[in-house]
């Protein structure tokens, strides 16, 4: 049976800090924007019990509280919100299809903002005790569960460090398994302070997880000592892993170009390899991964995928579209030569009116649409006809050489 097909302007994959903001802004510039999000709206940061550093929030909020507002105002400007895993994406053409189990959507610009999914240890028995059975990731959904039990925190970061000392307000017992030496960690000096004064964390030094032990669920996490090699086992409740991230990029892969650990490179307005296919957030190759970096480049995505759509429409229509050869004239309105060339552009556009179209592209403000013909300098020209580009000239100090062209394809 063929699959139902659905039609938009814009398809955002992932519903995270990145998504949602890029769904504010397609939503508010009236785009037909469907969101797609596997799990639930808000991604990453509701994994965190208190976000500190969000501007605009001095007293600080929950990682649920801040994405509930995000959520909230993406959906006040009309976005579509589908609660269901992308399983593939194919997004070569202008017609991007991502497809979810029951439907194909079509969409003439897709936003990436898959995020990433925490990393594993790789000890031995971790598959068998991921998230309900004892290894958890996220400190806000699991902390009340282990209220007055004894747990474990693996690594030694921002995340693993301020995580710890919020699950100190419910288990009775928090070990930190830590690889450094002794009183090194790499968080924040504030989240360090905390940390050191507060009695109930206790940190083990120079370890490393080596075996995950229990029955049904998680009873014991064997540390090693990296420097002895002594096995040091811990009886446990729960253990949290704080290592680090990875890009969720599988569905993706050998269609847009990634870096060598699999994140999505893309340059400043956020467009990856595939023309009308943008990365934003976490997913994407860059320095510094947190809620407001992911919010600047989900609002730099949304506004380059509602050029990009403006800029396709006007190419169909303008240049591509109608029966008469088209002539391009790429110029930039700061340039004396360009000037001079234009008084040339406008005698040829009343001289053939009734068989040629003139268009001009202000390569300052549409450089993407200049692109599209191939041409990256003013002044340039190029003749259109038939949907090819028959004839193109980047010295144009001769516009006698762009009517003879005229003539040709008249
Ligand atoms: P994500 O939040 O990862 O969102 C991606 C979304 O895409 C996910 O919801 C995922 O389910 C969805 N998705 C992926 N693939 C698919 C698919 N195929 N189909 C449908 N949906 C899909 N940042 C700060 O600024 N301050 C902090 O204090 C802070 N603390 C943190 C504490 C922890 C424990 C963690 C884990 C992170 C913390 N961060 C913090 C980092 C911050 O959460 C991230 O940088 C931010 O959430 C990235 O947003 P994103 O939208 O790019 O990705």
């Amino acid at each position: 049976m063929e699959k139902k097909r659905e039609y938009y302007d814009v398809a955002i994959i992932g519903g995270g800090a990145a998504g949602l903001t890029a769904a504010i802004y397609c939503g508010r510039a009236r785009l037909k924007t469907i969101l797609f999000e596997k799990a639930l709206p808000g991604g990453l940061a509701t994994y965190t019990s208190e976000i500190e550093n969000y501007p605009g929030f001095p007293e600080g909020i929950s990682g649920t509280g801040l994405m509930k507002l995000f959520e909230k105002q993406a959906k006040k400007f009309g976005v579509d919100f589908k609660l269901t895993a992308v399983k593939e994406a194919r997004m070569e053409g202008a017609e991007k299809v991502i497809s979810t189990f029951r439907v194909d959507y079509v969409a003439k610009a897709v936003i990436i903002a898959a995020g990433g999914k925490p990393r594993l240890t790789g000890a031995q028995g971790e598959e068998a005790f991921l998230y309900d059975k004892g290894i958890s990731f996220c400190a806000t959904c699991d902390a009340a569960y282990y209220t007055d039990k004894s747990i474990m925190v693996i690594g030694s970061g921002d995340a693993a460090i301020e995580e710890a000392i919020f699950l100190t307000k419910f288990a009775s017992r928090v070990q930190i398994s830590v690889i450094h030496d002794k009183g090194i960690v790499d968080a924040n000096e504030v989240a360090k302070e905390h940390a050191f004064a507060n009695p109930k964390l206790e940190f083990i030094w120079n370890t490393v997880v080596h075996e995950f032990k229990g029955e049904e669920r998680l009873r014991q996490v064997v540390l090693k000592n990296i420097k002895t090699e002594e096995l040091i086992p811990v009886d446990v409740d729960g253990c949290f892993l704080f290592i680090g991230y990875l890009p969720d990029t599988e569905v993706f892969k050998g269609q847009v170009a990634m870096d060598p650990r699999g994140y999505i490179v893309t340059n400043e307005n956020m467009e990856t390899s595939l023309p009308g296919v943008f990365a934003v957030g976490d997913v994407r190759s860059k320095g510094l991964r947190q809620v407001s970096t992911a919010v600047g480049d989900g609002a730099i995505g949304g506004v380059a995928a509602e050029r990009y759509l403006a800029e396709s429409a006007y190419f169909e229509e303008k240049i591509m579209g109608g029966e008469k050869p088209t002539l391009v004239y790429c110029w930039n309105p700061t340039d004396a030569a360009c000037r001079s060339i234009m008084a040339e552009v406008e005698k040829l556009k009343e001289k053939y009116s009734e068989q040629v179209k003139v268009v001009t592209v202000d390569m300052y403000k549409a450089a993407g649409l200049a692109e599209r013909l191939n041409i990256r300098q003013a002044p340039s020209f190029a003749l259109v006809k038939d949907r090819a580009v028959c004839y193109k000239a980047t010295d144009c100090s001769c516009v006698d050489g762009v009517e003879q062209e005229i003539k040709k394809v008249l």
